[in-house]
């Protein structure tokens, strides 16, 4: 078996390792130490077109596929982690989107994903349910034209600076467990979206990770067409 990488991928290696040691390295200590969210790191990434590297060609995403963003990650990660963090979590926010949303839900959010216009935040993990998904309590329950998620998240990478976030809330809780979920996409300014304080941590200090981001959210039924990804229920 070949495990050697492409000439695309080890061109892509060489030009993320340059700018990792010209525009990352400089100032990681310092933006570590003090902890901030830094929108500065946000733009050189979204400049150099590095968002969008596993988005589909369709959806304004180079299609270079995950390997390739993978080296993308690894290149920034070795000189500041919550700078390649903002890769990745920008993958996980969207991949529901991408494997699951309908066209129109694709048309609206990936486009601007892939680009880095906006950043997207995943939120899974709860208070009482993270490797064990099957305790989700997040519920999200139709009222009419709306659902209604009531909820708290915790760990949320980029939940307090994404535009969007797509959530994982227990849809029929009488199903089975690991199978009685869907995911909805919140948007930033939603009513009812609440983000709670920054965690503080060891390392990886400046990547935006909220302990709870979602509390109550209604969308009307024109948003939830368009806001909601099919619930997936693998
Ligand atoms: C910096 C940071 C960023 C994060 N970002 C995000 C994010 O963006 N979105 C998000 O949704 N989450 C995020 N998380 C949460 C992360 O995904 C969870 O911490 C992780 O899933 C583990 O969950 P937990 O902390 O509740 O630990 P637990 O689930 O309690 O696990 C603790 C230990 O128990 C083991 N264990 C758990 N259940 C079982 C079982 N049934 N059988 C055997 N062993 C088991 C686990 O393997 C682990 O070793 C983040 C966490 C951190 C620290």
């Amino acid at each position: 078996m070949q495990y050697d990488l492409t000439e695309e991928q080890r061109m892509l290696q060489n030009m993320v390792r340059r700018l990792a040691k010209e525009r990352v390295e400089p100032g990681a200590g310092k933006r570590d130490a003090a902890a901030e969210f830094s929108w500065e790191q946000v733009d050189l990434l979204r400049e150099n077109g590095l968002y969008g590297i596993d988005f589909p060609e369709a959806y304004g995403g180079s299609g270079a596929g995950m390997l390739a963003m993978a080296i993308a990650i690894e290149e920034l990660s070795k000189v500041d982690a919550s700078t390649g963090l903002l890769i990745a979590d920008q993958e996980l926010g969207s991949l529901p989107i991408m494997l699951a949303g309908n066209e129109e839900q694709k048309r609206r959010y990936l486009p601007k994903l892939a680009s880095g216009e906006q950043l997207a935040a995943f939120a899974l993990t709860e208070p009482a349910a993270g490797s064990d998904v099957a305790r989700l309590r997040c519920r999200a329950v139709r009222e009419g034209d709306s659902y209604v998620l009531n909820g708290t998240k915790n760990f949320i990478t980029n939940g307090g600076v994404a535009h969007i976030v797509t959530v994982y809330a227990v849809t029929d809780p009488q199903g089975p467990p690991r199978k009685n979920a869907g995911v909805f996409v919140v948007e930033k300014g939603t009513p009812g979206f609440s983000v709670g304080k920054k965690e503080d941590k060891m390392g990886i200090r400046w990547s935006d990770t909220v302990s709870s981001s979602s509390r109550t959210a209604e969308f009307p039924e024109q948003t939830f067409s368009g806001a909601t990804v099919t619930a997936l229920r693998s």
